[in-house]
């Protein structure tokens, strides 16, 4: 079985005075979990959130990435910024970066092997939109943003990444997966993952995300592809992340 790991991301979300009491929250909370737990916050607060996590059972790390090392790259933060401040993951790929900054899966991979050599494990996202759930094109859209990662990255790297399979419909709109729709996806990751490297494909941990909720985690989280779960929304609430945190 592999570990199970719940990831909140913050998005756009939080300021210095609502961090420090999500996060003494989260902390009063841990003791009981099965799972691994790590939150992804804005990269201003990185500073902030090293210090309060430093030592603690939550990692912490960033929501994005630039491909480059460093240079004339105004607004962007590098893979080694992130590690000077001891993150541990980067979410790349995620869909509102791939919907409103026209990110590409070639750009995603970029951003991966970026993150990896600078000692950072990428949460890849991948996901359809409703339209290409509905003409029948989750498999294809998925295995190609996928495999544009696969393509880039050496097996020993393949064999570092987390993926998460968030359908773009469920993002924010409080209509989940059903665990079987999910974890049907999943299933065809694991095996591309597989079909790459067989350490990989038992190794990597492929988390859900698309509103996951207290009330519907557990479910999710039981199928045999979903390793743990990205969150939005309820990650927000120290109540409801630890919810998850303790369905896992
Ligand atoms: P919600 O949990 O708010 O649907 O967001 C999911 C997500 O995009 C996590 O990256």
């Amino acid at each position: 079985m592999r570990p199970k790991l719940v990831v909140g991301n913050w998005k756009m979300n939080g300021s210095r005075a609502g961090n420090a009491t999500l996060v003494a929250g989260l902390l009063a909370g841990l003791d009981g979990a099965n799972a691994s737990c790590a939150v992804c916050v804005p990269a201003p607060y990185l500073p902030q959130c090293e210090q309060l996590l430093a030592g603690t059972p939550v990692a912490w790390g960033a929501q994005d990435v630039s491909q480059h090392a460093s240079g004339a790259y105004t607004g962007e933060v590098s893979a080694a910024m992130l590690a000077d401040f001891s993150c541990r993951y980067v979410i790349v790929g995620h869909s509102e970066r791939r919907a409103y900054h026209g990110e590409s899966s070639e750009l995603v991979a970029h951003k991966a092997k970026a993150a990896l050599e600078a000692g950072l494990t990428p949460i890849v996202c991948v996901g359809e939109t409703l339209d290409q759930r509905e003409a029948g094109q989750t498999a294809s859209v998925v295995g190609s943003q996928l495999a544009a990662v696969l393509e880039l990255l050496d097996d020993a790297q393949v064999e570092k990444i987390v993926v998460a399979y968030e359908p773009v419909w469920a993002i924010g709109t409080g209509r989940n997966a059903t665990p079987e729709m999910a974890q049907e996806v999943h299933a065809q990751l694991r095996m591309q993952l597989k079909e790459r490297s067989v350490q990989a494909g038992a190794s990597v941990a492929i988390l859900y995300g698309g509103s996951m909720k207290p009330d519907n985690a557990k479910e999710l989280m039981a199928q045999p592809d979903i390793d743990g779960g990205l969150v939005g929304g309820a990650a927000l609430k120290a109540a409801d992340f630890l919810a998850i945190l303790h369905a896992a």
